[in-house]
């Protein structure tokens, strides 16, 4: 019988076309030689691997499939395997920035944007979330009022990835005819980025806040074809769909490890992995792994067929994000005390994590919407 894959045991890459195939095997081979060598330098020295950006960009990563999602199935779960910072700036630039401007925008507005950030040269950041409350988005303070042929924002937005590197952002405002979509550019008079420091999670991505202060914004750059909520949150349904999967690749990342580290490591005259023990929890992470790539498969089918619903990604979302926060956790230990520096991944992933089940609504949020599914009571 031919070897299994350990990360990929239901052989899920079967189902990719040819040309899929060949995209995920460069995106895992920039990630093994170009990312993963510098990641933990980032993440200690809390800073952005801009550098990689050219190549992400190169790779066709960046709004590839704007139809549909920009951080593909398992181009993402490649991504996170190097780290959850750099698949959330493909996730934040493709379906958070790139698909509202494709999907709600004119004409015009797709071609003055769309092209220059397919190549990395323009970065987006979207902001909903406000200090009150992001589980909470109809809550928002920010608002546009309309000044003859302008908007004038003010208001101020919370935990914006990319806030700092963006030239574009996505703002969410009320309006007297309810919640509108702007392009705000950087350096438009009254707008302010301030970078978020002391993170201990997400070292290597930038968090920031957003300020906007009687921002003066053309009609030119609000979003036209979308009013209410739905607007954000189409978006969110998007990139919801792509952190399903790359979480994978941080629990991938930890497993691969702890086969490596528990294979060499000798203790009590035997390899660690020759314990019961030890072998009863790795082969438990196979199998929540293996489980959470064939949850994310079916959600893709569902989306490519136009059926997907908001509950079936809040069930993905929360049970592969607590999947891979377990097995980094559970690594973690595996390691002893090698497992508390970034010299080895577990940690690192582990803390990501702590923001990944935070954003893009927290596990509660996704129990409470499969709840309300279940019972018809809306518990929020
Ligand atoms: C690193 C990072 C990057 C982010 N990037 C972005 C971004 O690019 N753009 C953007 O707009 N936002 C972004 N966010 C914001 C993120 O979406 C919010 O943090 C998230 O929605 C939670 O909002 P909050 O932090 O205000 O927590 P709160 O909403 O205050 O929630 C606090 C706690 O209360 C729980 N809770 C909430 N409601 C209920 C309820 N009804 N019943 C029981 N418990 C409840 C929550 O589960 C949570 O445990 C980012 C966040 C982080 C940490």
């Amino acid at each position: 019988m031919a070897k299994l894959n350990p990360f990929d045991l239901y052989d899920v890459a079967s189902l990719l076309s040819e040309e899929e195939l060949m995209i995920k095997d460069s995106v895992a081979r920039f990630v093994d030689e170009r990312a993963m060598p510098v990641i933990a330098k980032h993440f200690d020295e809390a800073t952005f691997p801009q550098e990689l950006v050219p190549e992400i960009a190169e790779m066709g990563l960046l709004g590839s499939s704007i139809e549909g999602y920009g951080c593909a199935g398992l181009n993402c779960q490649e991504m996170e395997r190097c780290d959850s910072g750099l698949r959330s700036f493909v996730s934040v630039q493709s379906s958070l920035c790139m698909y509202p401007i494709y999907a709600y925008g004119s004409e015009e507005q797709k071609q003055r944007w769309l092209p220059g950030m397919a190549a990395g040269e323009i970065i987006g950041c979207f902001g909903l979330t406000e200090s009150h409350g992001g589980s909470d988005p109809a809550n928002m303070k920010t608002h546009a009022r309309r000044d003859g042929d302008d908007w004038i924002v003010n208001g101020s937005k919370m935990w914006i990835t990319n806030g700092n590197l963006a030239d574009i952002a996505i703002v969410w405002a009320k309006t007297e005819q309810g919640i509108m979509g702007f392009v705000l550019e950087k350096g438009m008079s009254g707008f302010e980025a301030r970078e978020i420091k002391s993170k201990m999670s997400l070292r290597a991505s930038v968090t920031s806040e957003l300020y906007f202060d009687n921002v003066r914004v053309p009609e030119a750059n609000r979003l036209p074809n979308v009013v209410g909520l739905k607007g954000p949150l189409g978006c969110l349904t998007q990139a919801r769909y792509g952190i399903t999967w790359g979480p994978i690749g941080s629990a991938i990342a930890c497993l691969s490890e702890v086969i490596d580290y528990t294979s060499d490591r000798v203790l009590f005259g035997r390899p660690l992995a020759a314990n019961q023990a030890i072998q009863l929890r790795l082969a438990d992470m196979a199998r929540r792994i293996t489980s959470a790539q064939l949850l994310s498969l079916q959600l893709g089918r569902m989306k490519d067929a136009g059926t997907m619903q908001p509950t079936q990604v809040s069930i993905a979302k929360w049970n592969n994000v607590r999947m891979a926060l377990d097995i980094a956790r559970d690594c973690r230990d595996i390691l002893g005390g090698s497992g508390i520096t970034t010299e080895y991944h577990a940690i690192r992933h582990m803390l990501n994590l702590e923001s990944v089940i935070t954003y893009e609504g927290t596990e509660t949020v996704h129990q409470l919407v499969v709840g309300r599914e279940l019972t018809g009571i809306n518990a929020f």
